[in-house]
């Protein structure tokens, strides 16, 4: 039996590459036909350490494997993980992975494995491979979460669409902390796909190539460029006096107006368009019946240095066993106002907290591995706390 689906719009040809962050357990040509079937071009597949399981790990060394036309690849990673301080997606990359993956006991690592890395060590591994380093299922596991954010050792957030909620939860929520304390971070989605009941993509990446092909240096350098939306169905794209996402635009003294547009089309009808100003709302508009498109254009008056992003969602849904919602965001366009920065007093002091806590941790319930290694983990979160510190108090906040 031969099924074909239409198309309701194709962004591969407006220069758009569509990725799943986060995939286990497939083998790699499986994960080509499952790419191919869900009109993915990239699939990450990740190995990774699960106690004493190992999955792909012998895809490592094949490196990347591509359907006939070129058009789906799928390129094996890693996700290293530790339970307390967070987990990571080591996206593509040269060499050697960056191994052991798991650390510091269970349910990640072997029972009684010590506190040996941070999730710094790791991050910076990875980028000096090439690779691309995301926080993987942003925030959770916490604890590094905002260490990492203040030391800039993270490329992208990975953000799930949880239902309930909407964007109304920490992994939104915290992504608007670190962009209001003036941290530069793009958003992808992923699956963590585990089994047969999530199809590759249900939450996927679209980040803008242009002209360039399609390679995963390529990919990598997109995102990291900043023009991407997390998306499980719509496709959202946005514009701010003409400039997209990761774009810098410099307002004069006092900030000023922007012409901001956005605009999403979907297969479900969609029931809300958002566009997001430093964390709030700062215009929308609501379709009550739902609609398959869905269009804002507005002019914002921005009054000082700032971040916009947009956002839409149906009420519609869930999909999938883990109950995505359906939901899209965009990474942010930057309104830069010379000599000033973007700063929340709030959002500062929730990630020195973050900050502290892992230190707490390291400090007093991890188990310790040798001197050396212990100092240089504890080095990390100093940094990071010395670092904050500086920044809260440029902006006059004593804490
Ligand atoms: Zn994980
Ligand atoms: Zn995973």
């Amino acid at each position: 039996m031969k099924l074909e689906i239409g198309r309701f719009a194709d962004l591969r040809k407006e220069g758009w590459i569509t990725a799943d962050t986060h995939v286990h357990f497939l083998s790699p040509s499986t994960a080509v036909l499952e790419g191919q079937a869900e009109g993915l071009n990239l699939i990450n597949l990740l190995a990774a350490q699960w106690g004493d399981l190992f999955t792909n790990v012998g895809d490592l060394p094949q490196g990347p494997i591509a359907s006939h036309d070129g058009e789906t690849m799928v390129w094996p990673g890693t996700e290293n993980r530790q339970h307390i301080l967070g987990h990571l997606c080591l996206l593509g990359g040269h060499g050697e992975p960056v191994f052991p993956m798991s650390a510091a006991g269970p349910d990640e690592s072997y029972l009684g494995d010590p506190l040996w890395t941070s999730l710094a060590d790791w991050l910076d591994a990875c980028r000096k491979r090439g690779g691309l380093a995301v926080t993987a299922h942003f925030p959770y596991p916490i604890a590094e979460v905002g260490a990492d954010i203040v030391l800039g050792k993270s490329d992208a957030l990975e953000i799930y669409p949880d239902f309930g909620t909407g964007f109304d939860n920490p992994r939104f929520i915290h992504w608007y902390h670190a962009l209001s304390c003036g941290y530069r971070l793009p958003v992808v989605g992923g699956t963590d796909k585990m089994g047969a009941y999530m199809a590759v993509g249900a939450n996927r990446t679209y980040a803008y190539l242009a002209q360039n092909e399609f390679s995963f240096a390529n990919w990598a350098q997109a995102v990291r460029k900043g023009n991407t939306f997390m998306t499980s169905g719509p496709l959202l794209t946005l514009r701010a006096d003409g400039r997209v996402p990761g774009d810098v635009i410099t307002l004069g003294a006092g900030g000023g107006t922007v012409e901001v547009e956005t605009s999403a089309q979907c297969f479900v009808p969609l029931h809300r368009i958002e566009i997001v100003m430093n964390g709030r709302i700062a215009a929308s508009h609501e379709e009550p019946n739902g609609a398959h498109q869905l269009k804002l254009h507005e002019q914002l008056q921005v009054p000082g240095p700032a971040w916009i992003a947009a956002r839409c969602l149906s009420t519609l849904g869930p999909t999938t066993d883990w109950h995505f919602k359906v939901l899209a965001h965009t990474s942010p366009v930057y309104l830069d106002v010379p000599g000033q920065e973007v700063f929340s007093a709030p959002a500062a002091a929730f990630l020195m907290t973050l900050i502290e806590g892992a230190e707490t941790w390291v400090n007093n319930l991890a188990t310790p591995s040798d001197p050396e290694s212990m100092a240089r983990i504890r080095q990390t979160y100093r940094e990071a706390r010395q670092r904050l510190h500086h920044k809260m108090h440029a902006h006059g906040l004593a804490h």
